[in-house]
């Protein structure tokens, strides 16, 4: 239901948006009949027994997968240690590139394969470690570390955020406070999203801040000496790679962009750093200590139907 409202918050579709995704739905043999431009950013969500074939594309002649499905919307993949290691490993060049390439037999093709991916899995085999009452986890740390290891570093290190999302009883769901609608939230993701394109005017292919990657990362987010030297020291403490520092530097930068600032500042760092709670080491044993849960999964929840996954993982692509 949360994963759901996720294309509400995108800034709506731009024209050449609408025509590239529906020429694939076209392709895909997926629009009704005298149906026009699809009129929202798509949202695909496959169950985990999906073939390879069906999420990247392929069969003969050769058909667009979910991830093409996706393009310029957004791709849910509900309990995500349960799909299979190949199809997860498929994904990893699409994120990079935004495309994919087809090759069977004679047939060859590139389709496009820009998303935003949006991953849930437990905290823990049992399901349990966030919950308040810590003893109802029965996982050992090497059963947790080994749930956690389903998803491969490559896969986990192209994920911008991590966020977890506690369990919520009835009683506290009822008493949260009205969270702020979804309109309210894409106005401000549109105002952010104005300040990135008069930012890149002068780097052609360039829009927002999920298409920054390397050195075009570091020259142009404009970070104060302490936010860098801050940046630096927890990527080390925690012997983190170059693509997290990097994630982590372009997620500060975004929210500065939210608050309308130009510099990145030691707080939006730290803000970063709290959104990406997998970079952490799994703690605790049975009965023992659970990830601190976070401001931004708390007021998620409000949006959130009881007994939905527990955990989120969001990749920017779009
Ligand atoms: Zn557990």
């Amino acid at each position: 239901m949360l994963a759901r409202r996720l294309p509400g918050l995108l800034p709506a579709l731009s024209f050449e948006e609408a025509v590239e995704a529906t020429s694939i739905w076209s392709v895909a043999g997926r629009l009704n009949p005298g149906q026009g431009l699809l009129p929202s950013r798509p949202f695909r969500a496959p169950h985990h027994t999906i073939s390879v074939a069906g999420l990247v594309g392929g069969g003969s002649p050769l058909r667009p997968g979910e991830i093409s499905l996706a393009h310029r919307g957004v791709l849910f993949m509900d309990e995500l240690p349960e799909y299979g290691h190949a199809a997860l490993e498929a994904l990893r060049q699409p994120l990079e590139d935004g495309e994919i390439t087809l090759v069977r037999a004679k047939d060859r093709a590139t389709m496009p394969a820009r998303f935003m991916l949006l991953g849930a899995m437990n905290p823990c085999p049992c399901g349990h470690a966030s919950d308040p009452e810590p003893d109802r986890c029965i996982c050992t740390v090497p059963a947790k570390e080994s749930y956690r290891r389903r998803i491969s570093g490559p896969i986990l290190d192209r994920f911008d955020l991590h966020i977890e999302v506690g369990p919520l009883r009835t009683k506290d769901f009822l008493g949260l406070p009205q969270g702020e609608s979804s309109a309210v939230i894409r106005e401000r993701v549109e105002r952010a999203r104005q300040v990135q394109r008069r930012r890149f005017a002068r780097h052609p292919g360039l829009h927002c801040n999920a298409q920054l990657t390397g050195p075009a990362l570091r020259k142009l987010v404009d970070a104060s000496e302490a936010a860098r030297a801050r940046l630096a020291r927890f990527i080390d403490e925690k012997n983190l790679s170059a693509r997290a520092h990097d994630r982590i530097l372009k997620l500060a930068r975004t929210i500065a962009d939210l608050e309308a600032r130009d510099r990145v500042e030691e707080k939006d760092v730290d803000g970063a750093v709290q959104l990406r709670c997998l970079d952490r080491p799994v703690r605790g044993g049975p009965g023992t200590g659970r990830l601190t849960s976070l401001q931004l999964a708390r007021n998620a929840a409000l949006n959130r139907a009881p007994g939905a996954s527990p955990g989120a993982i969001l990749r920017e692509g779009t």
